[in-house]
């Protein structure tokens, strides 16, 4: 926060050198002494220290235009004596009101104990004149001419030397107009040494140049960072409102446009400086609705621009004649619009919000100034209602100072604006640099764990498919001999039968049965019996030799070989060959009528497949002939069909 300490203390020294700067023109005038009965009476005064008002009331006649020497010639009859400065509006002349339209001379005596060079500083004048000083012409503006096509208005503020004699001296001016809506001499004419008024010159020229390119220089910034950045639009209201009152700056005051085109249209040069005016304000409501949105209510906004659009027409398409008509009516206007300006900035004072000291600070020296020249320059003070408003704004030209505060203040709150959105902007991307990271951190270990566990489950996939493939053995499996099981048996004769069927092959069946087992178990137990099953089924699978060969635990002590491709012949001798490997396992049984061994009975059937016929019709050929082996005295073969 150390830098923000550091920034207010420059905007504390730059705020109070702003007003010490604009207040180097206006140095202290005399107002008094005043002209009296057309006569200046300067014999107390010495003019080598003192600027003196050419204030008072002056000789004048009106619609006459006389020269120093019609003075001579003849004592002219005038129209009595005329309070400078004010406008002509209102006089009343033979019982009539004048209008700002006409033309007069004014004249005045001075009377010095002095000689010496002195030098006059003339304002503008409404709208053209000549100025005499001892018979000499010393200043002009415009063309003075006694109709609208006869004179030419021109502003021109500028500096005149004469000779000062010692004794009486006559200072002759004529006025004319038919351009303004007022006419006459309306500010002060001021003299002194010459050197003391070309320094006032020079001093309000020099700050009003600075003030021009002060305004210049950070409207065009406030521009350029528009240009650069669309999306923000405050720069840009307030860059054009820094160019206009910066070329307001140049119209008014020491008129220093006039200098460098002193052939500048009046009414162009007037149309502008009141465009600047109306568009300011416009400009101005514009700014803060920008950095304000949800506070400047649309539709008020919206008027303003309204009433600054018709305005702006009047200025542009009627002479300055008609539209200075309703420059009240603006003036009005924009006291209510400052005034609801002045009451949403304090809204936001109560809401603290960032940097409104500063915009406050700025827009109530805009205000004040503002004020003070509209005051000024208003109808109201030219047409001589109040000497004591006159005593109390005795410059017309205090807001180009608040414009100056207002500007560097504001352009301050974008400046501090845009660098916060820098720095937010910087610690945004740090932080979204962490969170980048911190990602990454957590996608690598997501995806660790994620491949982790596809892991486990392709191991427990693998295990279950091991697991179901052992239980589906198992299923299909008998377990004391290891042989398949009748199921088995089921679906593979099928397919056996299909094989056989398509290619004319021959299938062969062979069906055992261990004689007198119960006898067996009844004998040695039922887990001898088993230990006996075993040793069979052993025998039996040897004999299942081909690949396609099938040996089978069809029930308790029955066995089935399913045998394809294997003919009768081939069947018959396999069958016989299996008799006699049993007898010959020599596994001793006592309840056997036939033999001392265990021995089977065995029938065989081979076939080769056909349509008519189905598995279950071999098999019951060869369970036909397994009864026939048994009823035959067991331990023998027998073949079905014959
Ligand atoms: P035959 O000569 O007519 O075949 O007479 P048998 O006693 O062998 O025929 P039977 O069908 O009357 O008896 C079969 C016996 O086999 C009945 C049963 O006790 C025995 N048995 C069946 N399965 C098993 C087994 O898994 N283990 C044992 N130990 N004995 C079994
Ligand atoms: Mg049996
Ligand atoms: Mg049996």
């Amino acid at each position: 926060m150390q830098n923000s300490r550091i920034f207010r203390f420059y905007l504390a020294i730059i705020i109070l050198i702003l007003p010490f700067l604009g207040g180097c023109s206006k140095e202290f005038i005399q107002s008094v002494p005043k002209a009296k009965e057309g006569i200046l009476d300067l014999t107390q005064w010495h003019l080598e220290k003192e600027v003196i008002r050419l204030d008072g009331e002056w000789e004048f006649y009106w619609n006459q235009l006389l020269g120093p020497q019609e003075f001579k010639k003849t004592s002219s009859r005038g129209n009595g004596y005329f309070d400078i400065p004010s406008s002509w509006n209102q006089y009343i002349i033979d019982n009539k009101k004048l209008s700002g339209d006409g033309y007069a001379t004014y004249r005045l005596l001075l009377k010095t104990g002095e000689s010496g060079r002195l030098s006059i500083k003339i304002p503008r004048v409404f709208t053209a004149y000549n100025l005499w000083v001892n018979g000499e012409l010393i200043a002009t503006a415009g063309t003075v001419g006694k109709s609208r096509e006869a004179m030419t208005p021109q502003y021109l503020p500028q500096v005149a030397l004469f000779e000062l004699t010692q004794g009486e001296n006559e200072i002759v001016m004529q006025v004319a107009n038919f351009y303004h809506r007022s006419g006459g001499i309306l500010e002060s004419l001021v003299m002194g040494h010459e050197k003391l008024i070309f320094e006032l010159h020079y001093k309000s020229i020099a700050y009003e140049l600075f003030l021009f390119g002060s305004l210049m220089i950070i409207g065009t910034y406030h521009l350029a960072m528009f240009f650069f950045r669309r999306k923000s639009p405050p720069p840009l209201y307030f860059g054009l409102f820094c160019l206009l009152i910066g070329l307001r700056t140049l119209l008014v005051g020491e008129r220093f446009f006039i200098y460098i085109f002193p052939g500048f249209n009046w009414e162009v040069a007037h149309k502008i400086q009141t465009l600047t005016f109306y568009l300011g304000l416009t400009l101005i409501f514009m700014f803060f609705k920008s950095i304000f949105p949800n506070d400047f209510h649309s539709k008020i906004v919206g008027t303003v621009k309204g009433v600054g659009i018709v305005f702006g027409g009047l200025v542009l398409f009627t002479p300055a004649k008609t539209f200075t008509i309703f420059n009240p009516v603006y003036q009005i206007f924009t006291v209510l619009a400052i005034i609801y300006i002045i009451s949403i900035l304090m809204n936001k004072l109560r809401q603290k919000e960032k940097g409104i000291g500063l915009i406050i600070i700025g827009a109530l020296a805009l205000i004040i100034t503002s004020l003070n020249d509209i005051i000024f320059l208003s109808i109201w003070m030219n047409d001589q209602v109040s000497p004591l408003l006159r005593t109390l704004f005795r410059t017309g030209n205090l807001s180009a100072v608040g414009q100056l505060i207002f500007v560097f203040a504001n352009s301050l709150v974008l400046a501090q604006k845009f660098s916060n959105a820098l720095e937010q902007e910087e610690v945004m991307t740090a932080q979204l640099e962490e969170i980048n990271l911190n990602l990454d951190q957590l996608v690598i270990k997501r995806t660790e764990a994620l491949e982790k566990s596809r892991e486990k489950i392709a191991y427990q996939k693998f295990e279950l498919e091991k697991a179901n493939e052992v239980l589906q053995l198992l299923s299909l499996k008998d377990p004391l001999t290891n042989l398949w099981n009748r199921r088995h048996y089921d679906n593979t004769i099928q397919m056996e039968w299909n094989r056989g069927l398509r290619h004319k092959r021959p299938i062969s069946l062979i069906i055992l049965d261990v004689d007198y087992f119960k006898a067996f178990n009844d004998y040695y137990g039922h887990s001898a019996g088993d230990e006996c099953l075993v040793q069979v089924a052993r025998a039996i699978k040897r004999f299942s030799k081909r690949a396609s060969d099938l040996a089978v635990r069809y029930g308790g002590e029955e066995f089935i070989l399913i045998m394809p491709e294997l003919g009768k012949e081939d069947a018959l001798r396999t069958a016989l060959l299996l008799r006699e490997t049993i007898e010959k396992l020599n596994i001793p049984h006592n309840g056997s009528r036939v033999s001392a061994w265990v021995t089977v009975s065995i029938g065989v059937t081979s076939v080769v497949p056909d349509r008519d016929c189905s598995p279950k019709e071999l098999f019951l050929d060869v369970d036909k002939a397994l009864y026939q082996a048994k009823a035959a005295g067991r331990n023998q073969v027998k073949f079905i069909p014959e």
